[in-house]
This record gives structure tokens, C-alpha cells and sequence, in this order.
């Protein structure tokens, strides 16, 4: 087994599908299935999910919106998600409970790290939900945050390209990928690859990234197997 323990973030985008808008059930049930197949090799998963298929503080605050109360609309969005992720995993017979960063019992358990662990030792997939609970961050910096709380070996991240590209592949078609690259360099020529305070986080604390493309079935096995089908961030 390539990682023992892995944060995956998924983006709330992702999650819509082709519908523009909310949470396509096609690509939910996707995703279940592809998370309970890892986690039958016995890899110890925690996810982060975004919400910005539903709501995002920034674009908020561009049509008015108080910044602080546009971004706990954002959290309260990723909880939304990580709900339909929740459920989505228990009806294929994937354990799995939600955490929130704020405290909303009974929809899910306020975060604890330790807790965490131990249910991901227990073959509990543990979903992260509401980000860092504070505004002006995002779920990126959520995830870098969890995943080296929970001392993950990696934090895969999911998205729709295949890694991580000289500019932005859909829009230049002479865009090159990467196999791998250093934090340094994804910040110093603005990839965006993740923002700079989460991919700084992970610089400082040594966190790997892998870029993906989480929406071809069989990708995150692929991924957990060893076969270098995206991008790798290191120091
Ligand atoms: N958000 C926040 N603090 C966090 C995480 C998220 O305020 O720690 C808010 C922020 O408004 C963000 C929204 O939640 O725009 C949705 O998260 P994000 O944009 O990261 O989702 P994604 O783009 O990955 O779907």
C-alpha cells in the first residue's frame, strides 16, 4: 500500500455534475463507491468536501452579502454536502460519521482529532465538514489543516483535470503537465492549484498534495495503487 492514511478533498464544483447548480446524484453515488473501494484495501480515509456548488462567501460578498455571514452561508453549505456524502456512503454499507468545525450536534460530532483517528483506525471514514469554522479561509486550507492534524501521508486532491498544468489546460491547449512540483513553484507561478495559505500550510508541515481527476471512476484506487495518473506537490 503507497499511504496508510489520506485526507481526500473534493471539491463542492465537482460534486454538481453536468446541472450547474446543487448536488448530482450520479457523481455523489460515484464517489461513494470509489471511496468505499479504497477503503476495503484498508486505507484510513478523511475527506474535506468544498461547497461552492451551493454557496461561497467571496462571490457572496461581491452581490452584497456581509463577508463573515456570506462565508458561514459557505460552511454551512459544505456541511450540506458532507451530509449527502454521509448518506450516500451508508447506503453502499460504508461506516462513516460526520465532524463539524462548529458545533451542531446532532448533525454531526464537533471536531476532535483524537476522536478522528480512532474511528479512521476502526475503518470509519471520516468526513470533515464546515472547513476551519472561521471565515476569510477556505475548505483547501481546511483540508491542509485536518490532513496534518490527522497526520495523513498525503492529501489527494480530486478535481476534474488530470494534474496540474502549465496554465489552465481548458482554456490553452499548449499547456504541459507537471509529474511532479515543489510548494515554491506553484506558488511563485501562481498555479492555482490550491490558495496560497493552504498550500503554504502544507509546505511548512511537509503535507504531499496529489492532483487527480476524481470524476473517471477507479481513478482514486488507481491513485492508492501506485499508478502515476496525476501531479505530486512536495517541498
Ligand atoms: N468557508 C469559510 N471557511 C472555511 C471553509 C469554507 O469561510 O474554513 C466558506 C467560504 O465562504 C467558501 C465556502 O465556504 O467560499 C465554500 O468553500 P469552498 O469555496 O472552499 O468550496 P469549493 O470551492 O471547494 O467548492
Amino acid at each position: 500500500m503507497r499511504f496508510k492514511r489520506i485526507l481526500l478533498k473534493l471539491s463542492g464544483e465537482s460534486l454538481m455534475g453536468e446541472q450547474g447548480y446543487g448536488i448530482d446524484v450520479k457523481r455523489l453515488n460515484e464517489y461513494a463507491q470509489q471511496i468505499k473501494d479504497v477503503a476495503g484495501m484498508g486505507v484510513q480515509i478523511g475527506i474535506v468536501i468544498g461547497g461552492g456548488n451551493i454557496f461561497r462567501g467571496l462571490s457572496g460578498a461581491g452581490k452584497g452579502f456581509d463577508r463573515v455571514k456570506g462565508d458561514q452561508m459557505g460552511m454551512c453549505a459544505t456541511v450540506i454536502n458532507s451530509l449527502a456524502l454521509s448518506s450516500a456512503l451508508g447506503a453502499v454499507g460504508q461506516k462513516n460519521r460526520v465532524m463539524t468545525a462548529i458545533r451542531m450536534e446532532p448533525i454531526g460530532e464537533f471536531y476532535n482529532k483524537w476522536k478522528a483517528i480512532e474511528a479512521m483506525e476502526q475503518g470509519e471514514v471520516v468526513i470533515f465538514s464546515a472547513g476551519t469554522g472561521s471565515p476569510y479561509f477556505t475548505t483547501d486550507t481546511g483540508s491542509s489543516l485536518r490532513g496534518i492534524e490527522i497526520e495523513a501521508d498525503v492529501m489527494l486532491k480530486g478535481t476534474r483535470v488530470d494534474g496540474i498544468y502549465t496554465a489552465d489546460p481548458e482554456k490553452d491547449p499548449t499547456a504541459t503537465k507537471f509529474h511532479d512540483i515543489t510548494y515554491s513553484e506553484v506558488i511563485s507561478r501562481g498555479l492555482k492549484v490550491m490558495d496560497i495559505t493552504a498550500t503554504a500550510m502544507c509546505m511548512q508541515n511537509d503535507l504531499p498534495i496529489y492532483v487527480f481527476n476524481m470524476d473517471i471512476v477507479g481513478n482514486l484506487q488507481r491513485v492508492l495503487s501506485g499508478e502515476e495518473i496525476g501531479t505530486l506537490v512536495h517541498n
